[in-house]
């Protein structure tokens, strides 16, 4: 290569400077080319003269100096500092995104699962015709949508006190219904919170239906009003549907058990008492002359006397003993466990009772007594039937004996 040959591949390599250079500082990359364009071209002077296609190799080191510019178009501006710290942020902002996703995650498959439960409450309690059955499975939706041991649904009675009607299985530690009356201070008109359990009211149609008892629960009264609030007509429903059950049970008169349901408690009793081989005692008691009262002093006068003298009845016996209208002014009376001799002394003294007791119509006073007939598991008899029979049989001999008095099947 002679002189001439190295300043036109040097004039031409001289965007390649500007190139490399340019990496560092564009300004400083220019210069250098120009300078050694500069001189190249100084150099080769006398061949310019001589009319060499110079104008060529200049057009062609514009271009490719302007193409180096080009390509290190970035460098020489500031320096994107922030550019690490700008991608640390980003992926915190994704790790942040993360743990927000997974906690959705976590919050979404709680929540479905207390809509689930609330949704399943609800359809079993719209549907259920065994209200006992439904109460239980209810329980185990109150463990699914509070997540604790220890809720419970505490419903109005045909008497207006509070019972339980269902609870998460085996919880316990939650207040007894009189507790939670106390508690509650009347039926709150919303959630509350009172010595670390929260009760929330359960209404429908401006009807009061019972309390909803939480305790342990996150956001419990959120929860448990959202709870009340849902299941609240599909509960109304329960509750109507065990009035009607209970009417048709109770003698409407008296509200004592009917016939019916009384002869089922009496098998019920024996069922029992033959399985744990205990006692069990039934007694019939029917009103003298009743009908000479009613024919005397009128229907209303004997409805009220039949009122009053199943209250005696009632009063008389033990809570845990059934006492039921067996038809007419006549009376069964179912008592568990009982021995003879303590039936005896209760049959007695609730005929002494109804003796003393001043019935009046207008200025009239009238004397009425019952006649009372008892039989006893398993001395008397084995089968409801039978042990029924025995009692009716002593119910008779007592009036056969003159009325007002008590007779025990065993001294037939
Ligand atoms: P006894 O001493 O033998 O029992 O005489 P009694 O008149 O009570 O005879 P019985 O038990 O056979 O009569 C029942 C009467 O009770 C018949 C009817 O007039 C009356 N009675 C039945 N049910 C009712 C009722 O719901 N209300 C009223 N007021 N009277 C009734
Ligand atoms: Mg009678
Ligand atoms: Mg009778």
């Amino acid at each position: 290569m002679n002189g001439s040959e190295l300043w036109v591949a040097a004039a031409a390599a001289s965007p390649l400077l500007s190139y490399f250079i340019g990496r560092l500082s564009r300004a400083a990359g220019l210069i250098a080319a120009a300078g050694l364009f500069a001189f190249s071209s100084f150099m080769l002077r006398g061949e310019i003269y001589a009319g060499a296609p110079y104008l060529a190799l200049f057009f062609w080191v514009a271009a490719a100096l302007a193409h180096s510019l080009l390509l290190n178009g970035s460098v020489g501006e500031p320096r994107d500092r922030s550019a690490l710290q700008k991608s640390l942020a980003r992926a915190a902002e994704l790790e942040a995104d993360l743990v927000r996703i997974k906690e959705e995650t976590t919050t979404n498959a709680a929540g479905e699962k207390r809509s689930l439960a609330v949704y399943s409450a609800v359809k079993l309690l719209s549907e259920t015709i065994d209200p006992p059955s439904a109460a239980k499975q209810l329980g185990k939706y109150l463990a699914d949508y509070f997540g604790t041991q220890e809720a419970a649904l505490y419903v109005y009675g045909a008497a207006g006190a509070l019972e339980p009607f269902a609870q998460v299985p085996g919880s316990r530690g939650l207040p007894s219904p009189a507790e939670l009356a106390a508690m509650a201070g009347g039926f709150p008109s919303a959630p509350v919170t009172a010595g670390g359990t929260v009760l929330a009211p359960v209404a429908a149609g401006g009807l009061a239906l019972g309390l909803l008892a939480v305790r342990g629960a996150d956001d419990a009264e959120e929860a448990a009003g959202k709870l009340a609030s849902e299941i609240a007509f599909a509960l109304k429903r329960v509750m109507l549907f065990r009035q009607v059950e209970w009417l048709s049970q109770t003698d409407g008169l008296t509200g004592l058990w009917r016939r019916g349901a009384l002869d089922e408690k009496v098998r019920e009793e024996l069922r029992r008492a033959a399985a744990f081989k205990s006692t069990a005692a039934f007694m019939i008691a029917d009103i003298d002359h009743f009908k000479r009262l009613n024919d005397t002093y009128g229907h209303q006068f004997g409805d009220a006397v039949i009122r009053r003298v199943a209250e005696l009845l009632k009063a008389g016996v033990y809570e845990t003993d059934f006492v039921g209208r067996y038809g007419g002014e006549e009376f069964g009376i179912v008592l568990p466990r009982a021995e003879p001799a303590g039936v005896l002394r209760k049959a007695e003294a609730i005929r002494a009772r109804i003796e003393a007791e001043p019935f009046s119509q207008g200025l009239e006073r009238v004397r009425l007594t019952v006649s009372i007939g008892i039989a006893h598991f398993p001395r008397d008899g084995r089968t409801p039937e039978e042990l029924i029979a025995r009692a009716d049989a002593a119910l008779y001999a007592a009036k056969e004996g003159g009325r007002n008095r008590v007779v025990d099947a065993g001294s037939l």
